[in-house]
């Protein structure tokens, strides 16, 4: 019996140590057990992934930037926005549904923000203070989009009000660029518990917003600001070492045009590793350049 205790409270303790500080179910899911043809085991990580890619809306290509930035060489995913199956029925379909749903009947940011706002089927939102839905001019031509607020947001309601926000405002100004004259907002409207990162679920969930928050305001250039937001809006597996400053066209199946997004460090990034920063340098000076053509 002892010895039972003392190997569970080591496996607590190694848990602990990996990361592992929360309990989403009550039994543990067997993540190498086949699932059985026709039946979908809805806490997979392949079916995480199967949502997010299903009800991905954007239309993305990468461009090379190495030679001639303004031509289109290789396509990423061509998915165009796909109604979801009406016969889903578990709670994390229903949420992107729903989400889907209420992004899709509003036209103006204001209405958007009022749907985020009333938006219930996030987890998230129960345990966070306030929604952090955007900063900045909406009129601007350039937005950036960040991953999740940080308990300085989550405070004040306002995405990048912390630490990382105060280095964005810096990275902003090296470029010309403030507050009043671009776009702020998140993949995530909610703080997640204990800063941890979000799940694929809860980024499938806020997606429909954060896509139909890029229609409405219709930016010329969109800067994904770091990793996931990258991942979740591009499409792409690639990390942010590989394609930060490259430049992919992005567009909904709202959208007339495509619109240029780049992928550039997070602020966290570059202040924990301050040797990216060259990198990054390079990066937002080819984000300035671009957008003085579009002037
Ligand atoms: N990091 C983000 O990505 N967004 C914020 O709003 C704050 C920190």
């Amino acid at each position: 019996m002892i010895q039972n205790n003392i190997f569970l409270r080591e496996g607590l303790i190694w848990q602990l140590e990996a990361g592992i500080d929360e309990c989403i179910g009550d039994m543990p899911i067997d993540r190498f057990a086949k699932t059985t043809i026709g039946v979908i085991d809805h806490n997979s990580k392949q079916f995480d992934q199967k949502i997010t890619a299903t009800y991905k809306g954007s239309f993305v290509k990468e461009q090379d930037n190495t030679t001639d930035t303004s031509q289109v060489v290789k396509s990423i995913s061509t998915q165009p926005l796909q109604e979801p199956p009406q016969s889903y029925d578990s709670a994390p379909e229903r949420a992107i549904l729903s989400a889907v749903a209420m992004a899709g009947a509003t036209n103006s940011i204001l209405d958007l923000r009022t749907a985020v706002e009333d938006f219930e089927d996030c987890a998230l939102k129960k345990t966070a203070m306030n929604t952090v839905f955007s900063d900045g001019s909406p009129s601007a031509k350039i937005m950036f989009i960040g991953t999740v607020p940080g308990a300085d947001e989550d405070r004040k309601g306002i995405p990048f009000s912390g630490l990382s926000g105060l280095f964005l405002d810096k990275i902003l100004a090296s470029i010309d660029l403030d507050r009043s004259s671009c776009y702020l907002t998140n993949i995530i409207f909610w703080r997640p518990p204990g800063d941890r990162e979000p799940t694929l679920n809860e980024v499938a969930v806020c997606i429909p917003f954060v896509e139909r928050h890029i229609e409405l305001v219709l930016p010329d250039i969109i800067v994904l600001l770091g990793g996931p937001a990258s991942k979740a809006l591009l499409g792409t597996n690639e990390g942010i070492t590989k394609i930060h400053g490259q430049c992919f066209e992005y567009s909904t199946p709202k959208m007339a045009a495509s619109i240029l997004a780049v992928p550039l460090y997070h602020p966290i990034n570059l202040l924990s590793s301050p040797a990216y920063k060259q990198d990054a340098w390079r990066d937002l000076l080819k984000i300035k350049e671009r957008l003085s053509q579009k002037l």
